[in-house]
């Protein structure tokens, strides 16, 4: 199945590969958002009043794929919505945030995918995701699209919001044409361990570590590092307000501080972050300074309110960090 890699994989190999990225074809979700706000969350069996509703641009693969598109990456997504008027609003949104939408299937059997997320006064939210649409993405679809999109110098940014056999395809996949391929973890669940030598970058937030990682309970060195045990090049760690943690076969954690800021809403902090890092590895950048990027652009979009309509252009990037 997949290639195992020498555990003695390490930055400058991953560096070397890096040299040939271009383009980006991200494989994942498109879940419009429906915030509900309401004064306090209901307990079980209780309805409450909501005060307001908004409906938003979302789902992991769509969120980064704009946040790649908007810092200069040419992305291409992969994905599925319905044949309904949330999926024609998704497909525009990200078709006007400069993604090639190609690859996006439409269904005439499932609903394009919803988030339903209930948000009170004190900022404590509750989430269901029906994925409706997003089942579709199976591994015979991805077949052709993947056939056509990737080769070697391709970035495939995936995520796990979408079946988890298509999942386990498009990683075996990309690998055979010696794409490189980042894995977003989230929402974590535990992968089989040949799947690791697949992944050149892994980006768990510290709650996906713990549940991925065999050494759970211990620090993020040691997590992190039974996962480059597996086979993953590299774990880059997102820690927050304190920035990521980058961690190869035996260098330990390099942390990489996030400017302080003004936090006023996280929400798809995670997302900007794994679409900039993208976007930055394509560029060019190295790693420790597209970590940086990445850092720098998810810090940049928890300054102000939303998901996509935070994340930062090239511009802006260029004004507030030179
Ligand atoms: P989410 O699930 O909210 O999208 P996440 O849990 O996947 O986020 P985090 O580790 O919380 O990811 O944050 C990702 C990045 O966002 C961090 O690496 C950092 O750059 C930025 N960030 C998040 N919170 C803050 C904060 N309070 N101050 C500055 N930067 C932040």
């Amino acid at each position: 199945m997949f290639r195992k890699r020498s555990l003695h994989s390490n930055l400058n190999s991953l560096q070397e590969s890096l040299l040939r990225m271009k383009n980006i074809v991200v494989v994942g979700s498109l879940n419009q958002d429906i915030s509900i706000s309401v004064r306090r969350l209901p307990v079980e069996g209780e309805t409450v009043l909501a005060r307001a509703v908004r409906k938003g641009i979302g789902g992991k693969g769509a969120n980064q794929a704009i946040a790649a598109s908007r810092l200069g990456g040419e992305v291409s997504m992969i994905g599925f919505v319905g044949n309904d008027s949330a999926g024609n609003e998704m497909l525009e949104a990200v078709k006007g945030g400069g993604v090639d939408c190609s690859g996006i299937g439409i269904s005439d059997r499932e609903r394009t995918g919803k988030a339903y997320i209930t948000v009170d006064d004190a900022g404590r939210n509750t989430i269901v995701v029906d994925s409706g649409a997003n089942s579709c993405v199976t591994p015979e679809f991805l077949e052709t699209l993947l056939h056509d999109r990737i080769d070697a110098n391709t970035i495939v940014l995936m995520q796990m919001e979408i079946p988890r056999e298509s999942l386990l395809y498009g990683i075996e996949y990309a690998k055979k044409r010696n794409a490189f391929v980042i894995l977003n973890p989230a929402p974590a669940a535990k992968l089989p361990r040949e799947v690791y030598s697949g992944i050149d970058i892994l980006t768990p937030n510290e709650t996906e570590l713990a549940i991925l990682s065999s050494a759970a309970g211990k620090d993020i060195a040691a997590m992190s590092t039974d996962l480059v045990k597996n086979g993953t090049a590299c774990v880059v760690v997102t820690l927050g307000a304190e920035g990521a943690g980058i961690i190869l076969n035996g260098t330990g954690v390099r942390r990489v501080q996030a400017p302080s800021v003004n936090a006023v809403d996280t929400t798809g902090a995670g997302d900007c972050f794994n679409g900039a890092l993208a976007a930055a590895l394509a560029q060019g950048y190295r790693l420790d300074d597209a970590v940086l990027f990445a850092v720098r652009a998810a810090s940049f979009s928890v300054s102000s309110f939303g998901t996509i309509t935070s994340y930062p252009d090239e511009s802006q990037m260029e004004m507030t960090f030179g």
